[in-house]
């Protein structure tokens, strides 16, 4: 490249690009989709290259980038390309499109520091001696005197603990005493020594038994080793690795850190099955799929426990053989870790060909894993949404499990659909999308019943195991015959009782986390709600205080009501840990835990929970959804459900499709062994459609009925959807820009498409902020999309400010 310009996206909330100049000493390194640190205002950020120019804006300063981070690009063509994509059809900022991409930044790092400036010198001097006054108060005084003492330095981190608070900061940063500076620096990788074998196998096994040992672990059974790791599986001292390196039997390079390996993996061997008759006739039309050799999607519809993961397995190997790579997303980290283990188990000869993506990684490993597919040393990568950006070059198919799953979107900018993105990457790539699901979303059906994507049906489970038994307990009846208000049901109650006598496992779900989720006052009538938000409080007992869900704000336990003081302040709404005391005592000797957010922080203690619960060590599990996904336990013969109807009354046009699929779910984690399972779903409204169709567990009747409320409002797949939400913490802002707003979209209502608000949005207040709503609604997207981009222009011209104006493409809740 000639050009001594590129135009870069920086991870500001601004939809534009900068254009910067190359100096001449790093031209050979910058290209598109490189990172380059570059200056942006008063400090140093890291964006990517987009493209060359030749060309600079007019009028304008432009400066120079200040380093290049990478050696190859971290983006690959395709990659900009997706990104791209993703900025114009999510109108989200194309830099902060680029951030969500990239691999964390882990090879500089940048400190902030707080220095003295030459007249804050002086007068520190001054003070010191003595020889004049100020305006400065005692604190600020003694800070100078601190900063003089440290050779007038301090990092930011440090000068909060010195007492002074932020706004004392900027009073002395703006009367010139003081100076907020940035500074980067490059950070060194951890490097560690690995050692391979270079001797002969005769020389081994002549030297000695250790010897022989340590060729076979670095020959045959594992490759090269890490020095500590080669240690411990030697059982061997460094003096004696020493001096085979000495005599040539060995030999040792440097190497940047080993991503950590997953401590289950050890010793995994994954059950081989010959695909039995529904799963060869999967995977023959999935292989047809790739002669074709050309972009497609298909639909693998296979019901819980139809053995989907075994198709998935046998694509990517018939990928691999074809000299191509592969993606798998799954819904959540737990999965990553299993599917990523099989996979490891099938393909990764030496652990190396396949990379697991997800966020709960440390940066470090993070960073990584990403480079370790960028460079092309695995071919294989798992993990959860933004594993879809996996730097993979060649991508043969792209697998999207559970596609249903809401956790595939991201709910902050850039709000894409996994999903969706796994589709538009698929055709750029020209490769195969394979979504999997017991209970597709609406829309991904649609497309397969008009044919866009081919349908594969897997309708038996595998050893023509039945489906569990699903029955429906009436919560009515059963208060009319107990005049008691327990969320155990007496059948709930007999059931796992059952369980304990013989021995099996009962799963029971319970769809909100905490002890009660709202706090009344039978005096008054009052709710305790969030000072921030407009929700209610959740009482956590162990915790013993109030929580937000939504903004995580925390209060006391009131012992009065707020508003009228009375004592009559209730706790109403039992949550999972609520229930897991009332399971305790209902059933004083089994072994009981509960997994939800609360209990399962960590990813250790969540696989904590779940492998006790896999290897028998409990009787009962309690949880939330996190309980309802994937996993494939034995031993379970009752699932049971506290409440079908919480998730049917939200304010929400997909409430029916969600409790469906919830209730088809868990009742899949039921009887996946030899033994058979029973599900019982309790419910105030057993007549509604979801909870019936869930009970007979048939999709296709729930499909059509689902299909004809959403042709009747015309909601997706009929129509594309659009929220805009206008936010501010300002009350009276939030109203001026959303009437302003609402001039703007007023004449295009009712031409090719119907936009409904500016209404006070079901949540009325989040995090501080007041929200108002627009909805659009067009059954042509191109047409939203132009709407919608100009109508954000139209903010930047009436000073609309960006962070106010939230736009949400594909929306999947609209509160
Ligand atoms: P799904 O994802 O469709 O719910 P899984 O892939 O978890 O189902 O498979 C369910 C169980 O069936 C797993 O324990 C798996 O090992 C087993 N399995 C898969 N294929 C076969 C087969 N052909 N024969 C016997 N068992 C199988
Ligand atoms: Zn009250
Ligand atoms: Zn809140």
């Amino acid at each position: 490249m000639t050009e001594s310009f590129c135009n870069v996206a920086l991870p500001v909330p601004l939809r534009t690009t900068f254009t910067y100049s190359i100096p001449e000493s790093l031209r050979a390194q910058v290209q598109p989709g490189s990172r380059v640190l570059v200056p942006f205002r008063k400090k140093s950020l890291v964006g990517v290259v987009v493209e060359m120019t030749a060309t600079v804006p007019e009028g304008t300063k432009i400066r120079e980038i200040q380093r290049a981070i990478d050696r190859i690009p971290a983006l690959t063509p395709k990659l900009l390309e997706l990104g791209q994509w993703i900025a114009t059809y999510y109108l989200a900022p194309i830099g902060e499109v680029f951030r969500a991409m990239l691999p964390p930044v882990t090879e500089i790092s940048t400190k902030r520091q707080i220095v003295l400036t030459e007249a804050g010198r002086t007068l520190a001097e001054k003070l010191k001696a003595a020889t004049t006054l100020s305006d400065l108060d005692g604190a600020e005084n003694e800070f100078l005197q601190k900063l003089l003492e440290k050779k007038g330095q301090l990092a930011l981190g440090l000068g909060s603990k010195l007492g002074l608070p932020p706004e004392a900061l900027q009073r002395l940063q703006r009367r010139g005493y003081i100076e907020m500076r940035e500074t980067v620096q490059g950070r060194k990788r951890k490097m560690q020594r690995v050692v391979a074998w270079k001797g002969n196998a005769e020389s081994a096994s002549k030297s000695g038994e250790r010897e022989e040992r340590i060729r076979a672990l670095l020959e045959t059974e594992r490759g090269p080793l890490p020095m500590p790791q080669l240690l411990k599986l030697a059982q061997v001292s460094r003096a004696l690795i020493d001096r085979l390196l000495r005599d040539g039997l060995l030999e040792s390079w440097q190497e940047p850190i080993d991503p950590v390996e997953d401590p289950f993996d050890t010793g995994y061997t994954p059950p081989a099955h010959t695909l039995n008759e529904t799963q060869e006739s999967a995977f023959t039309a999935i292989r047809a799929r790739f002669e074709l050799g050309e972009f497609g999607v298909q639909l693998l519809h296979g019901v819980t426990g139809s053995g989907k993961t075994e198709v998935y397995l046998r694509s990517v190997q018939d990928t691999l053989a074809r000299g191509k790579t592969a993606i798998i997303l799954v819904p959540e980290i737990a999965l990553t870790l299993w599917i990523g283990r099989q996979c490891r188990a099938w393909f990764g000869a030496r652990f190396e060909g396949v990379a697991v993506l997800h966020s709960a990684l440390r940066d470090v490993e993070r960073a990584q894993e990403w480079w370790r597919v960028r460079t092309g040393a695995a071919r294989v990568v798992v993990g959860t949404r933004s594993a879809i950006f996996a730097p993979l070059e060649d991508v043969g198919l792209v697998i999207v499990d559970e596609e249903q799953e809401n956790s595939y979107k991201q709910e902050e900018t850039p709000r894409y659909h996994g999903r969706d993105v796994a589709i538009v990457r698929a055709k750029l790539e020209n490769a195969l999308a394979l979504l999997g699901s017991a209970t597709p979303a609406l829309e991904t059906y649609h497309h397969a019943v008009n044919g866009k994507y081919e349908l594969l049906t897997m309708a038996s489970r595998v050893e023509n195991r039945n489906l569990a038994a699903v029955e429906i307990v009436d919560l009515r009846s059963d208060f009319q015959q107990t005049q008691k208000a327990n969320p155990i049901s007496q059948t709930l109650h007999a059931g796992i009782a059952e369980c304990l006598q013989f021995q099996t496992q009962a799963l029971v779900l319970i769809n909100r986390r905490g002890y009660s989720w709202s706090v009344l006052c039978r005096s008054c009538g009052a709710s305790v709600q969030c000072v921030n938000c407009s929700i209610s409080m959740t009482y956590h007992k162990s915790r013993n205080r109030l929580e937000c869900h939504y903004c995580g704000s925390i209060q006391s336990v009131p012992k009065v009501c707020p508003k009228c003081e009375s004592k009559y302040v209730y706790f109403f709404g039992e949550g999972s840990e609520h229930l897991e005391e009332r399971l305790r005592k209902e059933f004083p000797g089994a072994r009981i835990a509960r997994l939800d957010r609360d209990t399962a922080r960590t990813k250790q203690q969540y696989q904590e929970t779940l492998g006790a619960f896999a290897s028998g060590a409990l009787d009962i599990l309690v949880g939330t959804q996190m309980l309802a996904k994937g996993h494939d336990f034995q031993r379970v013969t009752l699932v049971g459900v506290i409440s079908a109807d919480s998730s049917l009354h939200l304010p929400d046009f997909r409430a029916a499709e969600r409790t469906f699929q919830l209730l088809t779910q868990v009742a899949g984690r039921a009887g996946r062994g030899e033994l058979p399972g029973r599900v019982l779903i309790q419910t105030y409204y057993p007549e509604h459609y979801a909870v019936q169709d869930a009970v007979k567990q048939d999709y296709l009747s729930f499909y059509e009925r689902e299909l004809h409320f959403r042709r009747m409002m015309m909601y997706p797949p009929f129509t594309s959807l659009a929220n805009v939400i206008i936010r501010d913490s300002n009350l009276e802002n939030a109203i001026r820009w959303s009437r302003r707003l609402s001039e703007y979209f007023a004449p295009h209502d009712g031409k090719g498409l119907r936009i409904l608000g500016p209404a006070s949005a079901p949540l009325a207040r989040l995090k501080k902020e007041h929200r108002y709503q627009f909805l659009l609604k067009s059954p042509r997207k191109s047409l939203l999309t132009k709407i919608l981009s100009a109508a954000l222009t139209f903010c930047d011209a009436n000073e609309i400010p960006q962070t106010a104006v939230l736009v949400d493409m594909d929306p999947l809740t609209l509160l």
